[in-house]
């Protein structure tokens, strides 16, 4: 490739349309702190996530801080380390104790098989992830939680849009995060949300994010700063328009990689759930290298000395990050660690060419036949 393809690309509006509305904003001098933008962003992002409640946040790590915080868990939430260093992060910086679960391998959600094990008489929540936009096993994770009494976060950054049986995602469990950084399917350059199902949530989540102020005379949370500012709420509402035209661009691109990968020994792609509607958010590749003849690491090079930039994504699991260092054991998640080693996720956004989702799989295939 003369030109570099990236893992991504973010998906940018009609300038005129963001102008626009850039120019209105320099009318009112109103930047920030949920202005009529914001608002309105809220509103249309509860019809379109078909959810009761949401609350916009800066960005999604602190959307996710923030509702833990809200929750006032304590002890040990159930988490996985195939992830995102935020999911864990956002835990850990709560003072609670993440408890790492495997993951499934067909899909690498939560093993829900393995969850009751390592639930104690400190256990307060379970937060699993929606990882690459595949859903989780949401019914058997709701009758642990309610048999144990936990409460459940999912981690959603990366099911923007997806419905499970005709419910929008983010009605699960106690509460959902959404990210929409500019490297997912939904953008406002920066921002996050989280959607919940218990209304007293709301005005919890609007002081945590606004320094705990109740009013004018009163501040009695400790709160941090993570309000959505009005640029970010006019990226998004002026990206609202198009989510529908990005998911279709990017299924079509899904559609050929699976094609032409999904049939070969050695590699195993994620089949859609029944039941899904997928927003085609990652295409995530595991190789066997004893099958397929090359490595994951080897597939990423061959792919990097053709300008190409795939990425090994979870990897590596968060319980082995150097600032974990010492405190977790990853072959406690063997399965997690093992798909960390054969995971990669190829090029994909709404706007990728055809013909070089085609050079990607044929290089790929090339590598396999030697
Ligand atoms: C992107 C992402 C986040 C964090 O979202 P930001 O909006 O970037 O803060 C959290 N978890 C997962 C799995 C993510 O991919």
């Amino acid at each position: 490739m003369n030109k570099q393809i990236l893992v991504t690309r973010s998906s940018l509006p009609p300038i005129e349309e963001f102008s626009e509305k850039l120019a209105s904003i320099w009318d009112s001098a109103w930047l920030t702190n949920m202005g009529k933008y914001h608002n309105e962003l809220e509103e249309k992002l509860t019809n379109y996530l078909d959810v009761k409640n949401i609350s916009l946040f800066v960005n999604g790590h602190l959307a996710l801080e923030l509702v833990i915080q809200a929750m006032n868990l304590t002890g040990e939430v159930i988490t996985t380390p195939f992830t995102f260093a935020s999911t864990t992060h956002a835990i850990v910086r709560n003072g609670l104790t993440p408890v790492f679960c495997d993951i499934d391998e067909n899909d690498y959600t939560i093993d829900v098989n393995k969850i009751e094990k390592l639930i104690t008489n400190k256990t307060s929540a379970i937060v699993p992830v929606h990882v690459y936009g595949n859903i989780c096993n949401i019914n058997e994770i709701e009758k642990i939680a309610k048999k144990y009494n936990l409460k459940v976060i999912y981690d959603a950054a990366h099911a923007f849009g997806e419905t499970y049986e005709n419910v929008g995602i983010g009605n699960f469990g106690d509460a959902s995060m959404f990210s929409f950084h500019a490297t997912k399917v939904f953008n406002t350059i920066e921002g996050g949300a989280i959607t919940f199902s218990d209304e007293k949530l709301k005005a919890q989540l609007y002081k945590l994010k606004n320094f705990g102020i109740n009013d004018e005379t009163t501040v009695d949370v400790v709160g941090s700063n993570a309000k959505m500012n009005e640029f970010q709420a006019i990226m998004g509402l002026c990206n609202l328009n198009y989510i529908e035209e990005e998911i279709e661009k990017r299924k079509k691109i899904v559609m050929i990689y699976r094609e032409k990968l999904g049939n070969i020994k050695g590699l195993s792609i994620c089949n859609e759930k029944k039941g899904l509607k997928s927003n085609y958010a990652y295409f995530p590749l595991l190789v066997d290298e004893n099958i397929f003849g090359v490595t994951r690491d080897e597939i990423c090079e061959k792919l990097k000395d053709k300008n190409i930039y795939a990425r090994k994504y979870f990897y590596p699991l968060t319980n082995s990050f150097d600032c974990y260092k010492n405190e977790y054991n990853v072959n406690e998640t063997p399965c997690a660690l093992k798909i960390s080693h054969r995971i990669l996720t190829l090029p994909l956004y709404a706007n990728l060419p055809e013909e070089v989702v085609n050079t990607i799989c044929d290089i790929i295939l090339k590598l396999g036949k030697k």
